[in-house]
């Protein structure tokens, strides 16, 4: 056994070296002391709808689920406000809710310049020396206020296994355990998936949302091309370290053969490669690795391929993405190369035609079953208290696919109902497969529970915040100052490079960016406010009972069933908090146009997006998750914070003050 192979096997395994295996016993016994109770499994599923599972579950459909429900629990799981997964995971995470630990939105704005970015970290590329080498690590930061609960649990000395919980990057170092960062870990290029659509049918490099077209240009059935990998730190405009592809097509046999300077594979149309391993020279003396796979959707006449994001390698992790470090190798040496992109279904290819439905629910199917057999794994090594998994599956293809079965939404066909109309109802039947297979390794001392952290609801009109602020006179666009018919097609509220366009700041009272936020242009928070903090109140209110009377002229449906004001949000970190936050009816969500700030002609769009399936800004109070347990629980009204201190209160552990949730038994 080498040296790296201890240090390995240390790092989530029940195998210990000798000189380990007494302060094991020592903390096996104390653990034994106060966990009298059993271990604690947490499975977590995103975005599963409360109303689906109970319809299938009448249809007798979810058969370990509905054991659970009858011998234990099944409740709606009450979500946090916004009901969106960056939110709610991290109530979840912190037992906190959003005022105390300040995760509002995918997008948090600098209200001092307006500009807004990714609302839950971010990540710092790699600084290098002047010559090349490296100075200091690439790292990520997260801006979510307090520790998760399985940290307080494991700095009480309880074991812990944590897999892929949403949003809680970078991983926890833990006393006595593992964690496996999931949604939240970049690619290479700091972004959360950055897919290749190559095809020898497009002309020009192009790029798209959530990835590039490449061109592929073939003399006598071969190429090369140089893919990229990151930015090179510091370069303007923006340079990327690339490594070469070479590419040689077989037409009559449908085959692509793929080289790499360390490997060469053919694989035919339909068919992916395995992982391939990259190393991008940044400078001679910093280099950084990268894994890939790619999926052959045609070679024919025409020759087209999918290749996933460039995402970390186990083996040299661009970025650290789980703890102890050593256990993505770990990861690697059991199972080879495996899915470390936190956003791990490509949403954006499948929407841009990069992917197929059907490889999309493939892959769903197949990640699924890994992170399965992770957990199972996990499970059957020992050495665990407090064993927590996420799945995003769930989440993912509600939505995607909902327009598959909702008969009223614009994309709804009969052609693709009866093929994919019950994808979501799949990926619940998944679940339920998982969790009876979780159930068989657990005693009756053990609490399970299971959890979603929203559910989900149609998206079939799209509304423009910004546009109907402008249209009430409360924003103002530059050089447009009829508000009758004023446009801003700025993305992301900024300007033009010449001053000119975008909002009017000095005229304008309130705006809107991100997936469901208003904020008043308020004097002294925001860099050219207007609003006095006297009049913010009587402001808010005016604009939500405006939005309350609000009705979609085509139905005569309300589009809110409840906006909420900011004094919604009470703690510690409020200063983020929306000033209004929209609680859309179902049906109705923002346009991605007003998501990114944008005010198009019309208030209100017809969703012809294939993201058929939101809940983001839906009224939280209709956009519960659901809550499973082996046991029965006495509280009527279970809420995401509640998870981590009935966990804590399960294993015998403190909770902290400082928690707001209370325990379920
Ligand atoms: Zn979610």
């Amino acid at each position: 056994m080498s040296i790296l192979m201890v240090a390995f096997l240390g790092a989530c395994s029940s195998d210990e070296s000798p000189d380990e295996s007494a302060k094991a016993q020592t903390q096996v016994a104390q653990a034994a002391e106060s966990n009298s109770r059993g271990k604690v499994v947490i499975l977590g599923f995103d975005g599963v709808d409360p109303g689906i599972v109970q319809s299938m579950m009448d249809a007798g459909e979810l058969e370990n689920l509905s054991k659970l429900a009858q011998q234990g629990t099944f409740k709606k799981l009450g979500s946090s406000n916004p009901p969106q997964s960056p939110t709610a995971w991290s109530s979840f995470t912190t037992s906190k809710h959003p005022g105390n630990h300040g995760i509002y939105d995918f997008l948090r704005r600098n209200p001092a310049n307006y500009r807004p970015g990714v609302g839950f970290g971010s990540a710092q590329p790699a600084v290098l020396n002047p010559d090349g080498s490296l100075r200091r690590a690439p790292s990520f930061k997260n801006f979510r206020k307090g520790k998760s609960f399985w940290k307080i649990a494991s700095d009480q000395s309880a074991k812990s296994k944590i897999l892929s919980v949403p949003f809680a990057f970078p991983a926890d170092s833990l006393e006595d355990g593992c964690m496996l960062a999931g949604l939240g870990v970049p690619d290479i290029r700091g972004t959360s998936s950055w897919f290749a659509y190559l095809s020898d049918t497009f002309t020009e490099h192009e790029s798209i949302s959530g990835g590039d077209k490449i061109p592929i240009v073939f003399e006598n059935d071969k190429a090369t091309i140089q893919m990229e990998g990151l930015k090179i730190p510091k370069s303007r405009p923006a340079k990327y370290a690339t490594a070469p592809m070479d590419l040689e097509v077989n037409r009559d046999q449908k085959s692509v053969t793929v080289s790499l300077p360390s490997t060469t594979v053919t694989v035919k149309e339909g068919e992916w490669t395995d992982w391939l391993e990259w190393e991008f020279n940044v400078t001679e003396k910093y280099s950084v690795h990268a894994i890939s796979r790619i999926h052959i959707l045609e070679v024919g006449e025409a020759v087209r391929l999918y290749m996933t994001c460039m995402q970390f390698d186990p083996s040299h992790p661009y970025m650290e993405f789980t703890s102890p470090p050593e256990y993505s190798q770990e990861l690697k040496d059991r199972y080879g190369n495996f899915k470390t992109i936190g956003w791990i279904f490509d949403t954006h290819a499948l929407r841009q035609g990069g992917l197929t439905q059907d490889i999309f629910l493939e892959d769903v199917e197949n990640t699924m079953t890994w992170r399965e057999t992770l957990t199972l794994d996990e499970l059957d090594r020992g050495n665990v208290d407090l064993l927590i998994s996420a799945w995003t599956g769930t989440d993912r293809v509600g939505h995607m696919f909902w327009h598959h079965r909702d008969a009223k939404h614009p994309l709804y066909t009969e052609e693709g109902n009866k093929k994919y109309g019950r994808a979501v109802e799949n990926t619940y039947s998944k679940m339920d497969s998982i969790v009876g297979k979780v159930m068989e390794k657990l005693s009756d001392d053990d609490l399970l529970l299971i959890v979603s952290d929203h559910g989900f609801h149609s998206f079939r009109r799209g509304f423009n915040v910004n546009t109907w602020l402008i249209r009430n006179g409360y924003l103002a666009v530059n050089g447009e100052p009829d508000s009758a018919t004023a446009t801003n097609t700025n993305r992301f509220l900024f300007k033009n490079p010449d001053g000119t366009g975008g909002y009017n700041w000095s005229k304008t009272k309130a705006y809107s960016i991100g997936l469901g936020s208003i904020f008043l242009n308020l004097k002294g928070r925001e860099g050219e406010g207007i609003v006095d903090a006297a009049d913010a109140d009587a402001l808010r209110n005016e604009i939500r009972g405006k939005l309350l009377a609000l009705k979609d002229p085509q139905s005569g449906d309300a589009v809110f069933t409840e906006v909420y004001t900011s004094d919604f949000y009470q703690g510690r970190v409020t200063s983020n908090a929306p000033d209004l936050q929209l609680g859309y009816a179902e049906g109705f969500q923002s346009t991605k146009d007003a998501a990114a700030g944008v005010a198009p002609a019309d208030l209100f769009e017809d969703n012809m997006d294939t993201w058929s399936g939101e809940h983001a800004a839906s009224d939280m109070s209709h956009s519960a998750g659901v809550f499973f347990s082996n046991k029965a629980i006495k509280s009527d009204s279970p809420h995401l914070v509640d998870i981590g201190v009935t966990a804590l209160t399960y294993l015998g552990k403190k909770v902290p003050g400082d928690l707001e949730g209370k325990s379920l038994f």
